[in-house]
């Protein structure tokens, strides 16, 4: 992991046999290079980005939390504030990487274990809050979908009135409530996958010394709404469309606040967006995050991975650090490529 304040990784997840279509004509278009670099080849063109972390599909979750996660753990410790991102479009791997599976769990698990191994032998406790940040509105996910404000308190701290913690004392508990609080996010919408993609889940733990109110340090893990512009490409209704300009509006402002805490800007955005406003601790003082952008590997969805890729790489650029980046920027080619007119000279994924 990068010892700067931020570390910015794009995760690559394996094909899905079922429903990816990987032919030559409809090639993988994504395929890392030495280390730090992805290049996207779809049909036509090569982009080259630089990331801090390149995990590519034979990845698992225990590596990326290894390569990726670990050192937020001691910014918690240290009464700091750490944050890890998964960003990118619908069914790239961002509830893989936090959630994970029995099989494979994810960053949530990886970090609760860790957490709460030094809880013990320091006389500490956690407390567990999930929420999400659908529009503007936020819903407790541990309180039955209840209503969240946030409110600035006299100290200008922000707090989300209302918001419930749960004491956990190991990942059985942990997952008890976050199993229970997922199955609410699906429930209060009409068509759980689609929709749930709709909105921010935010995990957050806090540890407080035993029997003290005063928290020592916070990790919160957000598991951002898809990416893909559905409101700007689709047809699609009044309300889809305010999701998508509301989704947009809070993924802007979150590269505005990455690039404040990364150049150690006074003003920080958070008004941005509700989504900023609640993280705003997060950007300042004691701090520490992680970006983790998941993509696809196939060039069906090589328009969107592109966004997320030049999305990410300017958070990478803007954090400080890091080299510069040879970006195309002709999308225009990659959206004809996508719809198969670019067929003379394609090129297969090197
Ligand atoms: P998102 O949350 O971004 O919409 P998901 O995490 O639900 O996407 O992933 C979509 C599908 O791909 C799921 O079936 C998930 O298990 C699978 N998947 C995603 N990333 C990986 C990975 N790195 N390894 C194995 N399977 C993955
Ligand atoms: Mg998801």
């Amino acid at each position: 992991m990068s010892s700067s304040r931020i570390c910015v990784a794009v995760r690559k997840r394996p094909c899905d046999a079922d429903k990816d279509i990987v032919t030559a004509q409809s090639p993988q278009c994504i395929v890392n290079e030495p280390k730090v670099k992805y290049d996207l080849t779809p049909y036509t063109e090569r982009h080259n980005f630089v990331f801090d972390e390149v995990l590519d599909e034979k990845v698992g979750n225990r590596e990326v939390y290894n390569r990726c996660c670990r050192p937020l753990i001691d910014t918690l410790f240290s009464n700091g504030n750490a944050t890890c991102f998964a960003y990118g479009q619908t069914g790239s791997g961002k509830t893989h990487t936090m959630l994970g599976h029995d099989a494979e769990p994810g960053l949530y698990a990886c970090a609760a274990k860790d957490i709460f191994t030094r809880c013990k032998a320091q006389n500490q406790e956690v407390f567990a809050s999930f929420y999400e940040i659908y529009g503007r509105k936020m819903f407790d996910l541990l309180n039955e979908r209840a209503k969240l404000v946030a409110r600035e308190d006299a100290d200008k701290v922000i707090n989300i009135c209302g918001l419930s913690e749960h004491a956990v004392a190991s990942v059985d508990e942990l997952f008890n409530i976050i199993n229970k609080g997922s199955a609410y996010r699906a429930a209060g919408m009409t068509s759980a996958n689609a929709e749930s993609s709709r909105s921010h889940a935010v995990l957050q733990m806090e540890v407080h010394e035993k029997g003290s109110s005063k928290t020592i340090g916070r990790i919160s893990f957000i598991d951002l709404a898809g990416n893909e512009r559905g409101a700007d490409t689709f047809d699609c209704d009044r309300k889809t469309r305010m999701e998508g300009a509301e989704i947009n509006k809070s993924l802007l402002a979150l590269k505005e606040c990455i690039r404040a805490l990364g150049v150690g800007k006074a003003h920080v955005p958070f008004r941005g967006s509700v989504l900023t406003e609640v993280l705003r601790d997060s950007f300042l003082g004691n701090s520490r995050t992680t970006m983790i952008a998941t993509i696809s590997p196939t060039s069906a969805h090589c328009e969107n991975t592109l966004n997320t890729l030049r999305y990410t790489q300017r958070v990478k650029d803007l954090s400080g650090g890091g080299q510069a980046a040879q970006v195309d920027p002709s999308a225009a080619r990659v959206a004809a490529a996508k719809g198969g007119n670019a067929a003379p000279n394609n090129k297969k994924a090197q």
